[in-house]
């Protein structure tokens, strides 16, 4: 199983540490975001993974489909063929048609020729750029310029494409459509790397994020596990006019309930931020509302967002 493995990582520019500490496991199959306010090194740890950089200290480790384990410093011109990158800015050549772009990038990983065409025809399909094939790449719409680019970096197959805001200035239909680019080439087996400061698109996108803060990576793993020390679950319930709310709220006042915000025929209860509360909560309300015969018309559950428990963690100061 492919896997990219960072081991007590740290980054220095000139003394300086941009990053430290950082452990990270990128497994095969994996949508990984790695988020992080401008200038906290988001851009750096790509450059680590593709190993364009080398870690001040610690080491990077590439297990390859067969499993054998390459040390990304070592053994980086092996290990390049197996990666693709797409940078924040346009790596394609303007005056060059899509098609040409394609062979050229080809060309730079020595593919054979009709592996080269092969590939990039598959590639025109994925990116829906074939109609386009023929068109300099200078006179493409920007969000085709976009998925030329993911094309290029994906021309020699490679096992992780990694990506740096590969939505940044796009409006958000044209997100969308490099969000679904990226996930068509995900099911097809390739695992991602994305830096992006869109969360929201982190969120539908990814299985995994790491979140960089104050030089270190805070937190790192499942979406649902990053979120869990933030899960302050509140839920709302929405009774029907007639039901009697006061009996209601006073009931509520009793269980492990941090706030109660009154909206008229809506309430919105906040338990203590603790699993067993919210269970407490929800359960107790529930044969309340049945012993009291009060219609309740309907729940709604929420988690924060991964917008949120970034905000959370943005605001934490550093050590
Ligand atoms: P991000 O991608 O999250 O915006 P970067 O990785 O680009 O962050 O940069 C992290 C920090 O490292 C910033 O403070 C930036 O100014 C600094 N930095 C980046 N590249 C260099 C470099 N080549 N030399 C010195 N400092 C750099």
């Amino acid at each position: 199983m492919v896997r990219i493995e960072l081991k007590e990582v740290t980054k220095e520019y000139r003394k300086v540490p941009v990053l430290q500490d950082v452990n990270l496991i990128i497994e095969e199959g994996d949508v990984y975001g790695i988020i992080g306010k401008s200038g906290s090194g988001k851009t750096t740890l790509l450059n680590l993974i593709t190993g364009f950089l080398d870690p001040s200290e610690g080491s990077i480790t590439y297990t390859t489909s067969t499993g054998e384990e390459l040390d990304i410093e070592e053994h980086h011109s092996r290990i390049k063929k197996h990666l693709g990158f797409t940078p924040q800015h346009n790596s394609f050549y303007h005056k060059l048609t899509v098609k040409e772009n394609l062979l050229h990038f080809g060309k730079l990983y020595g593919l054979q020729h009709d592996t080269l065409i092969a590939n990039a025809k598959a590639l025109l399909e994925i990116t829906q750029l074939f109609d386009h094939r023929n068109k300099l790449a200078e006179h493409l719409a920007q969000g085709m310029q976009r998925r030329l680019d993911i094309a290029c970096s994906l021309i020699h197959k490679p096992k992780v494409l990694i990506l740096d805001e590969p939505t940044a200035d796009l409006d958000p239909l044209l997100q969308q459509e490099i969000l679904h680019l990226l996930q068509d080439v995900n099911q097809q087996g390739v695992t991602i790397v994305v830096a992006s400061h869109h969360l929201d698109s982190v969120e539908d996108l990814c299985n995994k994020v790491a979140v960089i803060h104050n030089g270190r990576v805070h937190s790192h793993g499942l979406i649902d596990d990053v979120k869990k020390p933030f899960l302050r679950e509140h839920f709302t319930i929405n009774l029907r006019s007639g039901s009697n709310k006061e009996l209601l709220i006073a009931a509520l006042r009793k269980l492990p309930v941090e706030k109660i915000v009154d909206k008229g025929s809506q309430l919105v209860i906040y338990p203590l931020n603790q699993p067993q509360h919210i269970e407490k909560t929800v359960s107790s309300l529930l044969r309340f509302i049945k012993e009291e015969n009060l219609y309740l018309h309907d729940m709604h559950f929420r988690k924060p967002t991964l917008h949120e428990v970034f905000e959370k963690i943005a605001q934490k100061p550093a050590l």
